[in-house]
């Protein structure tokens, strides 16, 4: 524990401190990692705290620990994937609950709100979030849940969470919002009300694409005690050794934030300005729909854009011939990586749906790495060019045949 007579008042320095002073026996700087599934009871009816590993891990709880408070919850947990702790969470919900999602969303939960959900009889309502009265007129008498992502997943949609919260609070509903893009770092929505936030850790909490890893933190203990049976009874609990390896990634997520984002609004304005690039999705850009609400509940862009290319011919020359930026599904690493949501992470989706929402097939996703910015625009600019020269001979050939 940290000494009782200071106060951590900045995040950067929680991070930092993440699993210091927790092991009084040894002064270890860096969490002990508890490989030990069972722990021995010294007499009957007398525990050390822990029992056994899927009920509470040391190490695990160090980490549940760290993210309830930097999340400013209650309580945390840590789960095997993103999409585990999604899933752990909708366990709140059951027969004849109604849930309101935002309509752009991470391709994976929307193929578990759709497939799976339907078959616990929970139904769900798809509507652009950034609308407060598509939120108020998709209300149900059995609406239970809301939840959100923002910005969205690929298009960077913005919804305005106190708006939200306000109508879930009014309605007796629960706000959920996925932070993975923003991080704790950038945006805490359990400050501004929401009930609950969940994380794929696995991108920049964990930061090095070497981790898959899912988080939630309950604001309140009712809803967090809830959570926790899931947790138990379910099982899906993060491994000790992922836990040490994500909060070692989490030590140092302000500077990498700091550089990820410094890195996306460069390499955003260098994208506005090419005359192959028809729109940019960055709330760092002036004119991005939504900007003032973003910067009124985070403090930062994040390291996420998206952009559309002039001609869907474009896409696959580009991917070819980029060279430093990997094309890659995933996102929140170091390392910089490009995905075609059309064909990959939104691929589940109903083309009209995915299309309706801004998803088309000539849109790319970068998720922009802590490269030096130079070198990720000379990619850009190279991969471009020869992806044009690549279609204009094509269209040449065309016309001459
Ligand atoms: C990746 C991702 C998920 C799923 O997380 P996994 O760790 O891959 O299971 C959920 N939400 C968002 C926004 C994501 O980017």
């Amino acid at each position: 524990m940290i000494e009782e007579d200071f106060k951590m008042t900045h995040i950067e320095t929680k991070f930092a401190q993440i699993g210091n002073r927790r092991d009084p026996q040894t002064g270890s700087v860096s969490s002990p990692i508890y490989l030990s599934t069972t722990y021995s009871h010294p007499q009957l009816g007398v525990s050390t705290g822990f029992d056994y590993t899927r009920t509470k891990n040391p190490t695990r709880q160090t980490l549940e620990d760290a993210i309830a408070e930097l999340e400013g919850g209650v309580r945390g947990f840590a789960y095997a994937s993103g999409m585990a702790a999604i899933a752990g969470v909708f366990g709140l919900f059951g027969q004849g609950d109604h849930l309101i999602v935002s309509h752009d969303l991470y391709g994976g939960t929307y193929r578990l709100i759709e497939q799976i959900l339907p078959k616990q009889g929970i139904s769900a309502t798809f509507v652009d979030t950034g609308e407060v009265q598509a939120v108020e007129q998709a209300l149900q008498p059995n609406t239970k849940g809301i939840f959100v992502e923002t910005p969205t997943n690929p298009t960077m949609r913005i919804t305005d969470l106190s708006a939200i919260i306000e109508v879930a609070q009014r309605h007796n509903v629960l706000t959920i919002v996925d932070n993975t893009f923003m991080t704790p770092y950038l945006q805490r929505p359990l400050t501004l009300g929401a009930d609950i936030v969940v994380h794929s850790a696995t991108k920049y909490l964990g930061g090095h694409n070497d981790v898959l890893a899912g988080l939630v933190v309950a604001r309140e203990t009712e809803v967090a005690d809830r959570i926790y049976f899931l947790q138990n009874s379910i099982g899906a609990t993060l491994g000790p050794q992922d836990c040490w390896l994500l909060m070692r990634g989490i030590k140092t997520l302000a500077l990498r934030m700091d550089r990820h984002q410094e890195n996306a609004l460069l390499v955003a304005e260098w994208l506005a300005e090419h005359p192959a690039i028809s729109t940019v999705y960055f709330p760092g850009l002036f004119g991005h729909e939504g900007r003032d609400i973003h910067l009124s509940q985070a403090r930062g862009y994040g390291g996420m854009l998206s952009f559309e290319v002039e001609s869907e011919a474009l896409v696959e020359p580009l991917l070819r011939h980029l060279k430093l930026i990997t094309f890659a599904e995933s996102l929140g690493g170091v390392e910089s990586l490009i995905t075609y949501p059309a064909r990959q992470t939104h691929f589940d989706i109903p083309e009209e749906i995915r299309v309706s929402v801004g998803v088309t097939n000539s849109l790319l996703r970068l998720s922009v790495g802590i490269e030096h910015h130079s070198d990720l625009i000379d990619d850009l600019a190279q991969a471009l060019a020869a992806a044009e020269k690549e279609i204009g001979a094509k269209g040449a050939q065309a016309r001459h045949d």
